[in-house]
């Protein structure tokens, strides 16, 4: 090869050559850091987003937890709430209770589980609320018609049937006595019994006949001839059972406070009357205020 051959094509077409694949791989480098910076460009941004859902994410997390919060506090508002309304619901029940007890006390005439004495008596206007005629089968014959307690009537009414059932016939020969029959009637044993009628008949018992819920009971044998009645089976049977109906001897046998009247029985309910009987107790020898606390139930 000739040096001429070698420095006029050789040469030159080589180092052409060079210079070309030079600019090749130049620019081959160029676009491929191009496309690098590229990518980061686009990993960068891609990392952003991550980090931006993160924080999104962080938030919604955070904000849940607040809610979760507020959650709870309101269900135990809500419970807290319930509560008080059930507690105001029974506290409403309970007053309503009391309220309706207090209406039957009140409605209850106080009266009709008064003690009477010679110096306690019934007010000369009082009358019961409501008297009925009690049936003409249970009136002593040649007796004029006779009222009781129209609440109490009932309980006169199974006491005589059940004494009817165990063979015993009793008759009432006195209910309910208004003031003026009594004035009357306290004439009749002034007359009979002269200066002992006062013990007798005008202060104690006359209060509870004007009660209306008293009743003096005989039998057809006895009549009116009332001490004797304390001899019968009749009264046996009454001292027995009389306190199943809520009826009680007010002036038993021995009694400190008025004469015996084995005829003279009284309602005061079947509480009552069953306790007192429990006891072998007298209603007069009962304190008021124990007495009073059966009122609201004489006559369940
Ligand atoms: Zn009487």
């Amino acid at each position: 090869m000739s040096r001429h051959f070698i420095f006029t094509y050789l040469l030159p077409v080589t180092l052409g050559g060079f210079i070309a694949l030079a600019g090749y791989l130049y620019y081959q480098t160029t676009v491929l850091q191009a496309d690098l910076a590229a990518m980061t460009e686009q990993r960068d941004i891609a990392e952003e987003e991550v980090r931006v859902l993160n924080e999104t994410i962080d938030n919604i997390q955070g904000e849940l937890a607040i809610l979760s919060e507020d959650y709870e506090e309101l269900r135990d508002d809500y419970r807290e709430e319930r509560n008080k309304n059930e507690d105001f619901e029974d506290r409403i029940d309970n007053l309503a209770g009391t309220l309706g007890n207090l209406n039957k006390l009140a409605k209850t005439d106080k009266e009709l589980l008064q003690k009477y004495s010679k110096v306690y008596f019934l007010n000369e206007n009082y009358a019961p609320e409501r008297i009925d005629k009690i049936d003409d089968e249970w009136i002593l014959e040649g007796k004029d018609e006779q009222y009781f307690h129209r609440e109490a009537l009932p309980f006169l009414e199974d006491l005589l049937e059940d004494a009817e059932r165990d063979d015993i016939e009793l008759k009432v020969v006195s209910g309910y006595r208004s003031f003026d029959e009594q004035a009357d009637l306290k004439g009749q044993f002034t007359q009979v019994y002269g200066s002992g009628a006062n013990a007798f008949s005008a202060d104690q018992g006359y209060s509870e006949h004007q009660l209306g819920t008293t009743v003096d009971l005989t039998t057809e044998e006895v009549g009116g001839a009332y001490e004797s009645f304390a001899n019968t089976e009749a009264y046996e049977w009454l001292l027995d059972n009389a306190h199943k109906h809520g009826f009680v001897l007010s002036y038993p046998e021995g009694n400190d406070y008025y004469i015996f009247e084995p005829w003279h029985w009284r309602f005061v309910g079947e509480d009552l009357a069953r306790d007192l009987h429990r006891d072998d107790m007298g209603f007069y020898d009962m304190d008021q205020r124990e007495i009073d606390e059966y009122l609201i139930s004489i006559f369940d």
